[in-house]
């Protein structure tokens, strides 16, 4: 795997794909720094090499040239992060770009327009990529969250940078994380998977049966595996259609070795609300006209239990709803049990969308051995496909 550490970036120019789709408030100030924070090893290697860092990203979703979408609102963001100061450049291709580019000198950053102000890039338009490829001399992908695009800055451009391309730090990291999950992790190995849905989890699961020895469903899924087995769930979520998809991973997990642990006690609610009237029941009797919305204090145990024997875990996806208090004490619980055993030495990842936003929110993020920037792409590696973006250096 070819990383930032093979180059010497003296006196060249480095392309630099990042993801800065950072939020916004509505005076335009960055309300959550991480990913700006998170390319910052990448950016200063170069600069300390005697290189110069052109950076090109996309925020949010623009239809053309929309100025809420410009990326000189966050300039002093970015400069106040490096610790240099980053020059603009108001366009991403063409002359304003090639111009600004060709002034750029050693030490210094250039940041250019939202590439997303062309359609192309979306479109992962060779033109374009041909365009941006002129304006580095060894492109480096930083990007994980766009990973899983086959973008004109996240792909495409890679076909004219021959040998002279690599991943930045924060990619290489990511890379590294998910292989130690799914290949080179010490045993035993845990995955939990929560979240809402079955369905958006079922590649993920048939995905790492193959590569686990214990795996935790929490969550709203737990409920389709619950009355599959003849279980009650009363009012929880359910996806009636994926019962027998959830008996078939039960059969599989069986003839894999795998143990498949599920909540057994839940806190059940009469409305999703978290003022609702709330009470404990075993997870295959939840009475009519209440719902399963966090697992309980067994399950909780149960859980604890399993995390602190396995050396290698995986986190994806909340135990039951966590946004509303009175619901989000397995989740934490979860976290708390996560957080012990990595002290103990075991590799902790924590990736997908929800759960990174939980774990961030209940102060566990420094406590995980690493927590993934990005979530579609999460998903996707979790699911076993290869990212476009990262067979593009590989290639
Ligand atoms: P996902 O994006 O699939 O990881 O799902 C995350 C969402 O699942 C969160 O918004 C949680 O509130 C929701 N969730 C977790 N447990 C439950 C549950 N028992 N019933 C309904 N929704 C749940």
């Amino acid at each position: 795997m070819k990383t930032l550490n093979d180059f010497n970036f003296n006196n060249k120019k480095a392309l630099i794909r990042v993801d800065f789709n950072v939020p916004l408030d509505k005076d335009f100030t960055v309300t959550d720094n991480t990913r700006i924070v998170s390319a910052k090893p990448t950016i200063i290697k170069i600069l300390e090499d005697g290189g110069s860092c052109v950076l090109m990203s996309h925020l949010g979703r623009p239809k053309g040239a929309q100025d809420e979408f410009s990326l000189k609102h966050i300039v002093n963001e970015v400069s106040n992060i490096l610790g240099v100061t980053v020059k603009f450049a108001s366009d991403c291709v063409g002359e304003v770009a090639e111009k600004a580019v060709a002034d750029l000198k050693p030490g210094e950053v250039l940041l250019l327009e939202n590439l997303r102000f062309y359609a192309e890039e979306t479109a992962g338009d060779v033109k374009f990529a041909e365009q941006l490829s002129k304006l580095g001399d060894i492109y480096v992908n930083d990007a994980f969250g766009t990973a899983h695009r086959a973008h004109a800055s996240t792909t495409i451009v890679a076909q004219f940078f021959l040998e002279k391309k690599c991943f930045g730090y924060l990619l290489a990291q990511e890379i590294e994380s998910i292989q130690k999950v799914l290949e080179t992790g010490e045993k035993p190995v845990l995955a939990i998977l929560g979240g809402a849905k079955v369905s958006s989890k079922i590649t993920i699961i048939e995905n790492i049966l193959d590569k686990v020895d214990h795996l935790i469903i929490g969550g709203g899924m737990t409920f389709t595996f619950v009355k599959a087995q003849g279980g009650k769930i009363g009012d929880s979520i359910c996806e009636d259609d994926k019962m027998e998809l959830a008996l078939d991973i039960l059969k599989q997990a069986k003839e894999k070795n795998v143990q498949i642990h599920l909540p057994v006690d839940v806190v059940a609610a009469n409305a999703f609300s978290n003022d609702a009237e709330t009470q404990v029941v075993d997870a295959t009797q939840i009475p009519d006209g209440w719902q399963g919305l966090d697992c309980g204090h067994k399950s909780r145990e149960i859980f604890d239990d399993v995390v602190s024997k396995c050396r290698t875990i995986l986190w994806n996806g909340p135990l039951g709803v966590f946004e509303l208090p009175t619901f989000a004490k397995g989740t934490i619980a979860l976290g708390n049990s996560i957080a012990e055993a990595t002290k103990n030495g075991a590799f902790s990842l924590v990736g997908g969308g929800d759960s990174v936003a939980a774990v961030k929110q209940f102060g566990f993020e420094k406590k995980v051995s690493y927590v993934s920037t990005g979530g579609g792409a999460m998903l996707e590696s979790l699911e076993g496909k290869t990212l476009p973006g990262i067979a593009a250096i590989l290639d």
